[in-house]
């Protein structure tokens, strides 16, 4: 007779974004016709571009020919793009990452979920809050956040470090120690990014306290502003402290081609001595048979003067959505955060209203779907998240479906 792992029964409720989609598609069996227009989930709709294209074609030629074919990836990643992303992510930012401390991945969500597994049960972790759902529940699965309140929202064992318009959306130093701290900046859900002299405050903390930062980028592209870091490593004594998890999807729209990867540096050990490195190759050479070639190719070719040129034009397409998004709802009245750095717009809800009340005034009255704030943790009650992904056209429609309700 088999059981289950008892821990996956303590998640709570569905996953977010299929308890939104559930909810929206209630609303439109109601009220067949209706043109929703979604800004709620984080997916592009830009196509790939040319430069992509052509490299996959290229890719899926070349396993015509028995010379072309490729079986298994090495687990780690090609050679031709490991390097790649050590030349453009991190040298040229000044930071001393060697290709072979990149491991390359099918994204950040499975890197982000995965990680965890190299740490002990004990561990205590720290989150952002609100934060991306995927940190909190791979660590409910893996039996490490100890009950949930309803009362409050919070799971015992987990160390919230709230980031709200009161604090700038920055958090301050906790007051008990976390093993594992997350950090995602640019920020998903918030849409606001660290700058380097907070990041580095969070460095100096892990390093003085030997915790382990777990720092997702996989909004980097959208930075804007000088004094916001591309990577965890621009700040000093980084590699001693911290995992860099980054991503395809939002830079080049590879959410459903899938391509991302993770930095273990080397020099990464626990108190006790012992590398997360030889870790992270032990458990991605396990369970990991490395990204597609067609894929990692495709990866590749992002990196070619025409490659960024392109993910660049996709970049600005977004966040001149932000723009509008911005500028039109603080024009409304609204207060609102983010869209800076980040494809995303965190604004208050009006009247006090809670964030499921505002997500379906918004579908009701506007039939545009956005993402309640409190979804992504307590600090995120009264805040909803708006996306900049949207066609241009559908953007301004949202808006002014918004401006008259
Ligand atoms: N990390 C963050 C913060 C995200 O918001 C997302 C997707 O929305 C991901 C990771 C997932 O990235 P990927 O598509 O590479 O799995």
């Amino acid at each position: 007779m088999f059981t289950v792992n008892k821990d996956y029964l303590s998640l709570r409720g569905s996953y977010l974004f299929a308890e939104i989609s559930g909810k929206v598609n209630e609303y439109k069996a109601e009220n067949p016709g209706r043109e929703i227009i979604s800004l709620g989930i984080g997916d592009v709709t830009r196509p790939l571009t040319p430069t992509v294209i052509n490299a996959l074609h290229e890719a899926v030629e070349s396993q015509k020919t028995p010379e072309g074919f490729k079986g298994y990836a090495p687990d780690l990643g090609y050679d031709f793009l490991r390097k790649a992303i050590a030349e453009n992510d991190y040298l040229r930012y000044g930071c001393d990452i060697e290709s072979d401390e990149i491991f390359v991945s099918d994204g950040a969500k499975s890197d982000s979920g995965n990680i965890q597994e190299i740490f002990g049960r004990d561990n205590i972790i720290a989150v952002c809050d609100p934060v991306y759902p995927v940190y909190v529940d791979s660590n409910v699965m893996a039996g490490r956040t100890g009950s949930f309140d309803e009362s409050t929202g919070k799971w015992s064992d987990i160390i919230y470090l709230p980031c709200t318009a009161e604090n700038g959306f920055s958090p301050g130093l906790p007051s008990k120690t976390p093993d594992i701290i997350y950090i995602c900046s640019p920020n998903n859900p918030t849409g606001t990014a660290m700058n380097r002299e907070e990041l580095q405050k969070w460095v100096d903390y892990a390093n003085e306290n030997h915790s382990v930062i777990i720092y997702d980028a996989a909004y980097e592209a959208y930075i804007t502003e000088k004094d916001i870091p591309h990577s965890i490593y621009e700040c000093r004594g980084a590699k001693n402290a911290a995992i860099e998890i980054r991503s395809f999807s939002k830079n080049a729209g590879f959410t459903g081609v899938r391509l991302g990867f993770t930095v273990v540096p080397k020099a990464l050990k626990s108190a006790d001595g012992i590398y997360l490195y030889d870790l992270w190759k032990r458990r991605h050479g396990t369970k990991f048979n490395g990204a597609p070639y067609i894929q990692q190719r495709a990866g590749y070719a992002v990196y070619s003067k025409e490659g960024q040129k392109e993910i660049r034009e996709n970049v600005a397409y977004y966040m001149e959505n932000a723009r509008l998004i911005r500028e039109g709802l603080v024009k409304m009245g609204y207060e609102v955060y983010g869209g800076i750095n980040a494809p995303y717009i965190w604004l208050k809800t009006p009247d006090a209203m809670t964030s499921w009340e505002f997500f379906e005034k918004l579908l009701k009255n506007a039939n545009v779907v956005g993402t309640p704030g409190s979804g992504f943790g307590p600090s995120g009650e009264h805040y909803f998240r708006l996306t900049a992904f949207g066609k241009h056209d559908d953007t301004k429609e949202a808006l002014r479906r918004i401006g008259k309700m």
